[in-house]
Parts: C-alpha cells; sequence; structure tokens
C-alpha cells in the first residue's frame, strides 16, 4: 500500500487540483482547509460538512492532526515540546507568550551544521531538513494544544536559509487567507548570516521580518563562535543586509547578539557595533546567554548586561534587551531534544 501524505505538504491549489482528480468541485478546498487550519482537525471523520465518501478518500491518502509530543516542559511564559516528525526524528519548537501575543518558534532541520561554538543544537550536526509539511504541522499541534498563535519565528533548531525552499513555502501556506491566513508582518525567519541567501530572499522572498545572528563586533571573534558562517566576512554581511532593508522600503534588520561574559560584551565591543550598524536601518537585540551544559560560555550578570546595553544605546544604537522566556525550561534550542536524547 502506498504511503499516506502529510495533508499539511498540500498547498491550497494542490488540494483543489487533487480534489479535481477525483471529480470534486473546487470548494470543498475551503470546507477541508477550514477544517484543517482554522479548527485544528485531528482526523478527516471531524469534517462532517463532506459526504462520507470524501472522508474516506482522504482518509486513505493523507494523515491530519496535532502531534503527539514526546516530552514538554513549561512554566507561565511558555511551553516547549519535542514533536516526533512524520519523515522521523524529533524536533523542538516553542510557545513563547500568552494569549494573542503568543509566539510561536519554529524549526526547519532535524539538528543544525553551522556548528555554533554556544549552542546545543549545533553539537550534533544536521540530520535533515524537515519538509514544508513537517514545519507547518509544528505551528498547528502549538495552536491546537495552546489556543490561537499569531506571531511565528524561524528561530528553531537548523538554519532557516540550508532549507530555502521549504521555509518560503511554508510561510506561504501559513499566511494564505484560505489556510491559516497569518500576516507576513508578523513573521521573523531567522539566519546565521547565509549572504547569498540573504541577497536572494531580499530579491524574491515574502515580506516577512528578518533577524540576522550577529554575536560579535569583530570578524575573528565571529569566526570562532560561528564557524559555519565564516567564509563571508561583515562587510559582506552588512551589504546583504542593507540590500534586504532597501527590498523592503527601509524596514531594518534585527541583529541578534548573544552576550556571552567576557567575549563580546566590553566597551570596546559597543563602539565596534557602532561602527558596523549606525550607517544603515538596524535594531540590536541583546541575548544574554542560557546556559548549555558542556559549553563553557556563562551569561553576563545582570549589572552587566545593563551596563553593555546603556553603551550601546549611547553609541547611538537602536538597542533592546530581550530577556528570554523559558530560562527554566531549557528553551534554547536544542537543549530538550539533547536532553532526551542523553536520557535514552
Ligand atoms: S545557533 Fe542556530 S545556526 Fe547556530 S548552530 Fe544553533 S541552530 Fe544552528
Amino acid at each position: 500500500m502506498a504511503e499516506k501524505t502529510l495533508f499539511y505538504e498540500l498547498s491550497y491549489d494542490q488540494l483543489e487540483m487533487w480534489l479535481a482528480d477525483q471529480g470534486e468541485p473546487a470548494y470543498r478546498a475551503g470546507q477541508i482547509c477550514e477544517w484543517a487550519y482554522q479548527r485544528g482537525a485531528s482526523s478527516f471523520d471531524e469534517m462532517t460538512n463532506l459526504s462520507k465518501s470524501v472522508r474516506e478518500v482522504l482518509a486513505a491518502n493523507f494523515t491530519i492532526g496535532p502531534a503527539e509530543p514526546i516530552e514538554t516542559n513549561a512554566d507561565k511564559e511558555a511551553e516547549k515540546m519535542l514533536l516526533p516528525m512524520p519523515g522521523g526524528a524529533e524536533v523542538e519548537c516553542v510557545r513563547m507568550g500568552m494569549g494573542s501575543y503568543a509566539s510561536a518558534c519554529l524549526s526547519t532541520q532535524v539538528g543544525c551544521s553551522m556548528r555554533c561554538a554556544f549552542c546545543a543544537t549545533g553539537m550534533g550536526g544536521c540530520e535533515r531538513n524537515l519538509t514544508v509539511g513537517e514545519i507547518v504541522l509544528q505551528l498547528v499541534t502549538m495552536r491546537a494544544r495552546t489556543g490561537d498563535i499569531r506571531n511565528v519565528v524561524y528561530m528553531g533548531m537548523g538554519e532557516a536559509f540550508h532549507n530555502y525552499q521549504a521555509v518560503v513555502d511554508s510561510i506561504n501556506r501559513i499566511t494564505d487567507k484560505r489556510e491559516m491566513g497569518l500576516s507576513p508582518g508578523r513573521i521573523t525567519v531567522s539566519t546565521a548570516g547565509v549572504v547569498p541567501a540573504i541577497h536572494r530572499y531580499a530579491k524574491e522572498g515574502p515580506h516577512t521580518e528578518l533577524t540576522v545572528s550577529l554575536n560579535a563586533s569583530d570578524q575573528a571573534t565571529r569566526d570562532r563562535l560561528m564557524p559555519g558562517v565564516s567564509r563571508w566576512d561583515l562587510g559582506d554581511l552588512l551589504s546583504a543586509c542593507a540590500a534586504f532593508t532597501e527590498s523592503r522600503s527601509g524596514q531594518p534588520v534585527t541583529f541578534a547578539y548573544v552576550l556571552l561574559e567576557g567575549i563580546n560584551d566590553t566597551f570596546e565591543d559597543a563602539e565596534r557595533l557602532s561602527k558596523l550598524l549606525r550607517p544603515q536601518p538596524h535594531h540590536l537585540n541583546l541575548i544574554p546567554y542560557n546556559k548549555v551544559p558542556g559549553k563553557d560560555f556563562k551569561s553576563p550578570n545582570p549589572f552587566r548586561v545593563d551596563t553593555f546595553y546603556k553603551a550601546c544605546c549611547k553609541q547611538g544604537l537602536n538597542t533592546s534587551v530581550r530577556h528570554s522566556k523559558g530560562r527554566r525550561i531549557a528553551a534554547a534550542c536544542g537543549q530538550l531534544r539533547r536532553r532526551v536524547q542523553e536520557a535514552d
């Protein structure tokens, strides 16, 4: 028997075509997508405004419904889930915040090949890319468990631009008004800084926000912390970000900067950051490091974080501090998966 396809792999147009092959009218696609994406149906049987024969042929060809988490870890601010993927392996996703202000943090790969020195995900390498449907499934699952989520960040496991097409297709899927209908402006794609992909995204990508992990104010420190992007120098990275800003009518790139005590949190770092970022629209987001077992890095203490923040502001940088939600639930990417793997 042929293997079933994950329903969320299908775009609306592909679903219409599939229905036409079954001799069904196009409007059925709207009925099915309402059940799948607005009502979070966990089986085709629930779709009671479809005939029994349509439900049966759907169930014979597709699987649908939220994934059952292997492990969850939650506090008042965040819930992290480890989800089994239909194609094998498991990935993490996180709901951060509550109510309609909640954000879903999605993974794009099983693991990551970037080997960032401070990251738990990078420790195991990359097993494979996720499919479009597997990326969408994470959001479907979080919405089914925790209610409506209107903000999405592609900041979980993996380098989003190493799975470029699936990421773009999944954004098109979740922003399609006939499916989930989220606003592109509430979606953020994050990259470690794959320069050619930033240029490509600037030219042809959906109009989402873009975050680039900077994490250093000089080339040598960045190369050491982020060996996966060391082939591109900071000048080329910033030019690519400027191209993105230009292509989006002045929308600034957010530069994420994980604060590591004694490594990138000095007054000189703030001065160098100012020289790098001030020539273009920017937003600098400081993120005190979330400790990863087995890594020697430490977050600066709150006083030092505040001092660095003030130094950046004084240098004319548009700066904020992100106080990591979910510190208590091992929310930095890759930590829950690693913990479960180590316990096995
Ligand atoms: S920080 Fe992001 S890009 Fe770097 S290894 Fe971890 S998942 Fe990959």
